[in-house]
């Protein structure tokens, strides 16, 4: 098959943050709905060699993948949409690129010649962009190329495509997204940045098959027919792309303005079997016919900027269709939180989810609504460092262990709860060096967790450094908090939970990276059915 892969460039122009991951997400649902299998890969033009040591506030969450890559949150929407686990190979950096140029050149695999952006950064970037296809699995590898055309830092990534395409014929193809703003004053939609974008691309020696424009008002035959003249396209590869109430209603307006169709025409492709959006559509049904809101607060440090915390908010999405419930999640810093304003600041709230997070900005708040929701038996999901502040409290405020804490914010502490994990202790970089991508985990009979998932052994992905001290489980267990989720290799604790409360799960892992629309996350499922059991109709 690898041969016949189809490969499809998704570019963007005019301005950054146009959607091009769902733009990619969404023509692959429609490819894959016909029943063609399909994967995205995304090329971040940056040189960090991985997000992970990004700061959320500059570039949101950091996606984990099953093989244990730090990645950009667009491979979230790329597993939500698709329902299939994406891997290292997904995403691309330049960072990465250079990284692996230099160290052939080190190796001396040039042979003596002169490294240089073209070819051998090319020839990288094309090599990573056709490892997909070789695996021989994928019909249509999408690639989203990040940042917008005319940067300077995606100019080798539009060289390389440029190449390809050439090399590839008639299995490649581009899409180029680019919007066209509306000016409210003259009432009219406007060409001309489109018209601008595309020459740029042209210049690159790109033209682009299709081009999805993305607008506030439907594009009349008239205004497509004008784009069509001027950037040499045909009138029905102009695709619009109007803004939507949610990112999942993207794949059903693709759909109408037959996205899919046009690629398979261009590829010659069979287009023969329709797209089968049926349970798409049931699952935006019911998220958009609710039959109860509840509220749900979401304490974090990252809260000015909601994309850091990106795979919870969707998760809740999932679960809140599934449920049939509106979910309205508060979002609360937990630097504001403490003692004596925490019974307001967290009023009305049917559920209460501790966000993960690195650091000691903004602990004391997430501990302090911890004991808030154990306390007025709230339902409750600690993940990450969310679990490991519910353990902390426990230890402080039942156990009586006053100085409890994690070793990442205080290292002397005679009762260390959290500790370091050992084979974390003597590593000093910090790229891609923590526990990371997915560990088995086996479920106690009887507790709230295999209640949830209704089996005993999972499969969950993780992304830290510090772990529960098993020295403190008997003390723990004593008093009421059970460890009812253990790693079956090295007996790392990975869910804790409380035996005298509703619904109260604290879990070293991040179940929000694999919740997905076809499959919303059994955690996610059972914590809202448990605020949907305590709360009270909310008006919304
Ligand atoms: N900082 C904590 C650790 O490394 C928790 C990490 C997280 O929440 N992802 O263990």
């Amino acid at each position: 098959m690898s041969n016949s892969t189809k490969y499809v460039f998704v570019t963007g122009g005019v301005t950054s943050s146009l959607g091009k991951g769902i733009i990619s997400a969404s023509l692959a649902k429609l490819l894959q709905s016909r029943g063609f299998s399909v994967t995205i890969q995304k090329l971040d033009p940056y040189i960090n060699v991985d997000p992970g040591t990004l700061n959320p506030y500059e570039h949101g969450e950091c996606f984990v993948t099953d093989d244990g890559a730090e990645t950009d949150l667009d491979l979230g929407h790329y597993e939500r949409f698709l329902n299939v686990p994406t891997s290292q190979a997904n995403n691309v950096t330049t960072g990465k690129i250079y990284q692996s140029v230099i160290e052939k050149e080190r190796r001396g695999e040039y042979l003596g010649k002169t490294v240089q952006i073209i070819p051998h950064i090319t020839d990288e970037i094309k090599e990573r962009i056709q490892i997909l296809g070789k695996k021989g699995t994928h019909e249509f590898v999408i690639t989203e190329i990040g940042g917008t055309v005319g940067d300077i830092e995606s100019l080798p990534y539009i060289e390389a495509v440029r190449q390809l395409k050439w090399e590839l014929g008639g299995n490649a193809m581009f899409i180029h997204l680019t919007l066209v703003p509306y000016l409210a004053a003259s009432g009219e939609l406007k060409t001309k940045p489109t018209q601008h974008s595309v020459k740029t691309l042209l210049e690159y020696g790109v033209q682009p098959d299709i081009l999805v424009c993305r607008t506030e008002h439907h594009l009349s035959r008239e205004l497509r027919n004008k784009i069509a003249r001027f950037c040499n396209v045909d009138p029905d590869a102009v695709i619009e792309s109007i803004d939507a109430k949610s990112i999942y209603e993207v794949p059903m307006l693709m759909k109408e303005e037959k996205l899919d169709d046009v690629v398979l025409r261009k590829l010659k492709m069979p287009s023969t079997v329709p797209p089968d959006l049926d349970n798409w559509a049931t699952f935006l049904h019911k998220w958009g016919n609710p039959e109860k809101t509840v509220r749900i607060g979401l304490i974090g440090k990252y809260v000015e900027l909601k994309d850091s915390y990106k795979s919870i908010a969707e998760s809740f999405i999932h679960a809140g269709s599934s449920n049939q419930v509106k979910i309205d999640v508060r979002w609360i810093h937990s630097e504001k939180l403490n003692d004596e304003n925490v019974g307001i600041m967290l009023d009305g709230l049917s559920g209460i989810l501790v966000a993960p997070g690195f650091g000691s900005r903004g602990i004391e708040g997430k501990i302090c609504a911890v004991k808030h929701a154990r306390e007025y038996q709230i339902p409750f999901l600690g993940i990450c460092l969310g679990m490991q502040c519910a353990v902390i409290e426990f230890a402080r405020n039942v156990l009586n262990h006053k100085d409890a804490h994690t070793t990442e914010i205080d290292q002397t502490t005679k009762h260390p709860v959290i500790h370091i994990m050992d084979n974390q202790k003597n590593i000093v970089n910090k790229g891609g060096t923590m526990r990371l991508g997915a560990y088995p985990c086996k479920l106690s009979n009887g507790s709230i967790i295999k209640e949830a998932y209704g089996r005993t052994e999972i499969s969950e992905r993780h992304r830290h450094r510090f772990e529960f001290n098993n020295e403190y489980i008997a003390e723990f267990e004593n008093a009421g908090m059970i460890a009812s989720g253990i790693n079956p290799e090295g007996g790392l604790v990975e869910i804790i939970e409380l035996k005298d409360h509703p619904w109260f799960v604290g879990v070293q892992f991040h179940p929000e990276y694999k919740s997905t629309v076809a499959n919303p996350h059994p955690i996610f499922n059972a914590f809202v059915k448990a605020t949907v059991r305590i709360s009270e109709p909310v008006k919304s």
